[in-house]
């Protein structure tokens, strides 16, 4: 039995789970709400054991099939699973701005073209994987890159379609099969890349899609002894959870967690360039991993930078992410926003200022200012924890050597920018300790680059071949250029 779509901005779209290629109800469901309007969208099945079960046998059932194509063979059913993205990218855009407050011109202009990318990208770049050979003078060593076998992918709501594509391009191109867990406040654009799938022919089994709550379906998945890969992009406490289930059977895990990442203002920088980037980590309502939130900015240009930086605040539009005008959209969830509130509270009760911002907007329950806080310590709670919504911080320095100190002063390590003089911001972006860095730019992501954190923000790298690599069972099959004489000396 299948259920009724959901109707949603227009759009019909399965509340169902997508298993073995077909859709499947579940009786356990749960509710899903717009962050815009807090209006009930609909009910979303929820994945129990039997859907856990039938999803990772499909998954293994497909496996000898699909891993057995080459990555040309692959490549067609790749490029028109991307098509059938880009048919779809009306309703993709509405969906998740509907769904999870992502802006709608962000999702036209930038999410779903990236979406539609990452299917291509890898399938393309999957060609050469089996042919990378190591040629020395004894041996001639065949390095073969093998699918590992049935994948889990756990994603975040903040952004479902770019994130599950990320990681189901490299996967499916390298002759995976997966399964996907969309987030459960945000679960829509993952339910429609099903579709898109079907739509592709996809062979049964390769790409499944089972809906549901982290502490149930998910954790479910992950504690399989038959899932050969997770790959899970999230918050600190559930990477630490999902590592244990999976570390008990030694599946190795990806884990692209949070971010607390400085923004650096050198003495030399360009005022006005670091101001209007600056105002572009209100974007997504601050809902972004790889933000700059903690603002270290030289003593001397601090008072010009906070007034070119009000400048820009005070020109966003707060509002709808359905509007195309709108550049700050809401809050993903109730309780979300009063998280976010209580660390602006309690840094202001611990005598932070705030120089913007600081409670709730008035376009509705769900936004929140943009906010700035300063006179701050570096072990405040505000500047050591990610908070997750647009909230900033800025402390102040007198030199490369604090700004340094004070970058790497938390335990995170995910992103960074840093604007200056360019030699001098490369130089200093250099020393801090993190997964990448932006010198005078921000938001550039190439997919051949590696993408990850360091410390609380991450296990491993993605992007490019470090996506292969960890999706693959690398083998090195050697063999030898002149006759093998055995003997116990050989080394
Ligand atoms: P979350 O950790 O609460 O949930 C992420 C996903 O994990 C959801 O699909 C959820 O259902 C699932 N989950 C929860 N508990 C689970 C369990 N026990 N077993 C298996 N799955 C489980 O994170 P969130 O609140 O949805 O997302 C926000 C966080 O994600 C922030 O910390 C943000 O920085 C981070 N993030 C990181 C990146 C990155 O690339 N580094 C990108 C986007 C978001």
């Amino acid at each position: 039995m299948t259920s009724p779509p959901l109707d949603v901005a227009g759009f019909p779209v399965s509340p169902d789970h997508y298993i073995n290629g077909q859709r499947v109800a579940s009786n356990t469901r749960f509710e899903l709400f717009s962050p815009i309007d807090q209006r009930l969208l609909g009910e979303v099945c929820e994945g129990g054991e039997s859907e856990v079960q039938a999803a990772i046998a499909a998954a293994q059932q497909a496996f000898p099939a699909w891993s057995a194509l080459t990555a040309a063979q692959r490549k067609p059913y790749l490029d028109r699973f991307a098509d059938e993205i880009g048919q779809r990218a009306d309703a993709l855009c509405q969906l998740e701005s509907v769904d999870a407050g992502v802006l709608l011109s962000r999702m036209r202009h930038g999410v779903v073209p990236r979406a539609m990318l990452n299917i291509r990208w890898f399938a393309e770049h999957a060609l050469d994987l089996q042919n990378r050979p190591i040629d020395t003078e004894q041996a001639h060593h065949i390095v073969r890159h093998d699918p590992a076998g049935v994948v889990v992918i756990i994603t975040p709501w903040n952004a479902p379609l770019m994130l599950s594509t990320w990681k189901l391009g490299p996967a499916l191109a390298a002759g995976n099969t997966c399964i996907l867990k969309p987030p459960e406040w945000a679960p829509l654009t993952c339910s429609l890349l099903a579709d898109a799938a079907h739509a592709a022919g996809l062979p049964p089994g390769v790409f499944n899609v089972v809906q549901g709550t982290g502490a149930n379906t998910g954790a479910q998945l992950v504690s399989d002894p038959r899932i050969a890969r997770v790959s899970f992009t999230g918050s600190v406490p559930t990477a630490k959870w999902i590592a244990q289930a999976a570390g008990a059977n030694l599946v190795p895990c990806s884990l692209e967690l949070g971010g607390k990442s400085p923004f650096i203002v050198l003495e030399d920088a360009d005022i006005a360039g670091a101001a209007a980037t600056g105002a572009l980590m209100y974007r997504n309502a601050g809902q972004v991993c790889l933000a700059g939130t903690r603002f270290l900015v030289h003593e001397r240009v601090r008072d010009s930078f906070v007034a070119a930086m009000l400048a820009q605040v005070e020109r966003l539009t707060v509002g709808d992410p359905l509007d195309e005008a709108t550049e700050v959209g809401p809050i993903i969830h109730p309780r979300q926003v009063d998280r976010v509130l209580g660390f602006v509270d309690r840094a202001v009760a611990g005598g932070a200022r705030l120089l913007w911002g600081g409670a709730r907007h008035a376009f509705g329950a769900q936004y929140i200012q943009p906010t700035m806080l300063t006179d701050l310590q570096q072990d405040d709670e505000i500047v050591q924890n990610e908070v997750f919504g647009p909230v900033l911080t800025l402390q102040t320095f007198a030199s490369d050597d604090e700004a340094v100190a004070l970058a790497n002063g938390t335990d995170y390590g995910l992103g960074g920018v840093c604007y200056g003089n360019t030699e001098h911001a490369t130089a200093v972006a250099q020393r801090v300790r993190t997964g990448f860095i932006w010198v005078n730019s921000f938001g550039i992501r190439d997919l051949a680059a590696p993408f990850g954190g360091i410390k609380r923000s991450g296990v491993g790298r993605e992007g490019g071949d470090w996506s292969f690599e960890f999706f693959c069972d690398v083998k090195d099959v050697v063999v030898p250029k002149k006759p093998f004489t055995a003997s116990f000396s050989h080394r």
